[in-house]
């Protein structure tokens, strides 16, 4: 299929999410439906949010939404313009303890995948600091550069996806996405304009042993991100179809729930004994998934649900480290305030071995 890009008008720009499962936001803010990245892992596409749509899809030329991830996009233009008339009426606000309050963009898509979402997401999310909303970027894009001027504020924590620094294999299983090297030069951008970042090392192919782990959080650590997400590949959707298509022969490792468990678990070990070796455990945050159950004990999967990150949302106090970077009179401000201890996390937690 050739590639169909479009826009289209949604209802509401802004959702509660069931995301605060996993310390993210307690709203999500999706900027376009489809994704041009069409990471070969990604499992949007069988999410209920393309799945119900296929009727739909389907009158814009996307026969085969799940297989065809990658081919489509369709921009929503008119959501900043929503979200302002949603908040200027909005008198209440959900903010659970592991949500925070927070509005993520995007869960979906990619907010900063081309210049298109990247200057919605720019009016996005200037919408919701004027009305004081905490507000998480995840992306693969270096494009959020651009924005470090309204990026650089206490209420905005921008992420990246990382789960590898090896552009050889990104190839492979992220094709369509900025080279990791790429990503990695943006965070340590980002960390030279002060901004507050965090990492998702995710989702991790079964081929990452602790050494791997070792490296690539010895690398993630010189950007200083306030807590680091990680989980492996679920490949046991069409999302695991799409990676055999794509040749990746690794994923049959993985593709039944006792494999995907095991793997999920030695994983999981070696990325907390990695951590551990080179002092960043505290950051640490499993995003564990509820079919784990029966595969770890249940203490282990309750204490990661729905839990709060260590990340500080009161207090900023991230410098910019480069004098080239000129600070705003907002930023100036936030850098006098005075840092708490992030709150201590238990041990390891105690897997049942196999
Ligand atoms: S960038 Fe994110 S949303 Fe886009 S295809 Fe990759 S994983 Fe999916």
């Amino acid at each position: 299929m050739d590639t169909v890009r479009g826009t289209e008008t949604i209802a509401s720009p802004l959702q509660e999410s069931a995301l605060r499962k996993k310390g993210l936001c307690d709203y999500v803010i999706n900027v376009a439906s489809g994704c041009l990245h069409g990471c070969t892992f990604c499992y949007v596409p069988s999410t209920p949010v393309i799945r119900t749509r296929q009727a739909q899809l389907a009158k814009k030329g996307v026969d085969n939404p799940q297989m065809d991830w990658g081919k489509y996009l369709f921009v929503r233009e008119g959501i900043a313009e929503q979200l302002e008339e949603t908040l200027s009426r909005k008198r209440t606000w959900k903010s659970t303890e592991s949500g925070q309050g927070v509005v993520m963009l995007c869960s979906g898509t990619d907010p900063y995948q081309n210049h298109q979402t990247a200057t919605i997401t720019r009016q996005v999310v200037k919408v919701l600091l004027k009305y004081d909303k905490r507000v998480r970027i995840l992306t693969r894009s270096p494009l959020w550069i651009n924005d470090i001027d309204i990026l650089r504020s206490p209420n905005v924590t921008v992420g990246m996806s990382l789960p590898m620094l090896d552009d050889e294999l990104s190839r492979k299983i992220e094709p369509a996405a900025p080279l990791p090297s790429d990503r990695y030069k943006a965070m340590m951008r980002g960390y030279e304009a002060g901004i507050k970042l965090y990492v998702a090392i995710a989702p991790t192919p079964p081929t990452m042993q602790l050494q791997d782990f070792q490296n690539l959080l010895q690398q993630v650590m010189k950007f200083e991100p306030e807590v680091i997400f990680w989980e492996p590949i679920n490949a046991r959707g069409t999302n695991g179809k799409r990676m055999l298509e794509a040749g990746l022969d690794f994923v049959c490792s993985v593709t039944n729930r006792d494999s995907w468990a095991e793997n999920f678990i030695q994983q999981w070990q070696d990325i907390e004994q990695a951590a551990n070796n080179i002092g960043c455990k505290d950051l640490l945050h499993i995003w564990v998934d509820p079919e784990l159950r029966g595969f770890v004990e249940d203490d282990a999967l309750d204490y990661w649900l729905f839990r709060q990150t260590v990340e500080d949302w009161d207090n900023y106090t991230r410098k910019p480290k480069s004098i080239e970077i000129p600070l705003s009179q907002t930023v100036a401000q936030q850098n006098k305030a005075v840092r708490k201890p992030n709150k201590a996390q238990k041990g390891f937690v105690k897997l049942v071995a196999f």
